[in-house]
């Protein structure tokens, strides 16, 4: 296994130790427990750095986390990376603009992919992930299967979607982006839920959620 010339190391050994840190940031937060969900970052063009599968966070350091290539391959790492990979390169391949992408199974949000419903605009933070957060139909964990259709279900247009009786995949411009949308959509489904419990929501229109996306779009840079 080689490091690609191609690869600035500098960004990767940067990068590795983002995805150790982001996934002890999960397990603070409340995103996931035990060892669920995954965190990427884009290296260069053709690659990306993913957590290792099945390593508790807590106990992952930079040098642990893989190098992998957007076929899924491992380039360089002594761990396997994620059997979520597949997802994460299919993004990477679809979306030039993501450069880092966050998958958990967080509470409130997996309630709603569990009821197979999008998360509706009844907070203004929705538009992180979009006019709401879609659902992309059921597909076995880990199969490449799943990672079109989450890229399917992202588009273009979406940050975020619910994977149906699984969980929440984020996309952002960079990991810390990603995160940040992982804990908006995690905040909203809570929100969201709360709010069908005792009553019916209001729900943003469409040219509410358009200004305020535009608005988001600028805030990982004044941040
Ligand atoms: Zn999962």
């Amino acid at each position: 296994m080689t490091i690609p010339d191609s690869i600035d190391t500098d960004e990767l050994t940067t990068k590795r130790q983002t995805i150790a840190d982001t996934g002890r940031d999960m397990l603070d937060q409340g995103l996931t427990k035990g060892t669920g969900g995954n965190v990427s970052g884009r290296v260069g063009d053709e690659y990306a750095v993913i957590s290792p599968s099945g390593m508790a966070y807590e106990e992952i350091g930079g040098a642990d986390v893989p190098l992998v290539d957007f076929e899924a391959e491992t380039l360089d790492g002594e761990f396997e990376p994620s059997a979520e990979t597949p997802m994460h390169t299919m993004v990477y391949r679809q979306r030039d603009d993501v450069g880092g992408i966050v998958h958990n199974h967080s509470p409130y949000a997996s309630t709603f992919a569990s009821l197979g419903e999008p998360i509706g605009p009844s907070h203004y933070l929705i538009a992180f992930a979009g006019d709401q957060v879609p659902v992309a139909p059921y597909e076995t964990y880990g199969t490449p299967e799943l990672g079109k259709i989450a890229a399917d279900t992202l588009g273009d247009e979406y940050n975020a979607c619910l994977l149906e009786n699984h969980g929440v995949l984020a996309v952002g411009d960079d990991i810390g982006s990603a995160f940040e949308t992982a804990l908006m959509v995690e905040y909203c489904a809570r929100i969201h839920y709360q709010a069908l419990s005792i009553g019916e929501p209001n729900l943003l229109p469409d040219d509410e959620i358009e200004r305020l996306t535009e608005s988001f779009a600028g805030y990982g840079q004044q941040h």
